[in-house]
């Protein structure tokens, strides 16, 4: 069974942290694209979505991450997408297909109809299916925006709800320290760190990424992917 597997018959259970008597926090990234970061991408505003020097560096230090990918993401990048399966220590998770809102009231992001948020997300399940490697049942609503209904609506799926206790603060960053002090500040023993992989929306997470994993080995803290933080194994 996928790590984050639910009862389908019952609400998803909601997480925004692991055990806090075990020394270990997960680092996970989101990677949003939506309709209007795509056409930007199509006119040439923007060079990128994908942040591959932050993916070089959790390769290079043989960092566990886990990755929330929208549908969207993984239909523009592919070839990332691939090298992030590839990983032994990445963890592939749900972030939606288009980076929707599924309250009304998330940011001034586009809303999901109720009657459309179970295809939304059971459609990226379907899309990051393909590519293998540590799979899971984790989902992760756009801008951590969830109600009752949006629960309800996502039951079926058998997921859970991945939310986070240390709110980076790296998307629309202007500058590196801030995102390093944010994480810093807020991260404890348990703690999931929400960070992005967006590279154009989130520049700084690159730059903050090395002060970020020198703290948290300072506070005898060690990254590892969600299954892990949250099964409380090896
Ligand atoms: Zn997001």
């Amino acid at each position: 069974m996928l790590p984050g597997t639910s009862d389908p018959d019952a609400l998803p259970p909601v997480v925004d942290h692991g055990p806090r008597d075990n020394p270990r926090v997960a680092l996970t990234f989101d990677a949003d694209l939506t309709p209007w970061m795509q056409r930007q991408l199509e006119q040439g505003h923007v060079e990128s979505y994908a942040d591959l020097r932050t993916i070089e560096i959790l390769e290079q230090e043989q960092v566990p991450a886990t990755f929330f990918l929208t549908g969207m993401w993984v239909e523009q990048y592919p070839e990332v997408t691939g090298r992030l399966a590839d990983n032994p220590r990445f963890e592939l998770a749900n972030h939606s297909y288009a980076h929707g809102a599924f309250t009304d009231d998330c940011y001034d992001l586009p809303q999901v109809p109720a009657d459309e948020m179970y295809e939304d997300v059971a459609r990226t399940f379907e899309i990051i299916e393909p590519y293998g490697g540590r799979q899971t049942r984790y989902f992760r609503f756009p801008g951590l925006c969830h109600d009752e209904q949006a629960l309800r609506a996502l039951a079926p799926l058998g997921l859970t709800v991945v939310d986070g206790d240390v709110i980076s603060g790296d998307a629309f960053a202007t500058g590196w320290e801030p995102v390093v002090q944010a994480t810093l500040d807020q991260v404890q023993p348990g703690s999931v760190i929400v960070l992005h992989v967006t590279d154009e929306t989130a520049p700084f997470t690159d730059a903050a990424l090395p002060h970020i994993l020198a703290g948290l080995a300072e506070r005898g803290l060690e990254p590892v992917t969600l299954s892990e933080l949250l099964d409380g194994g090896e």
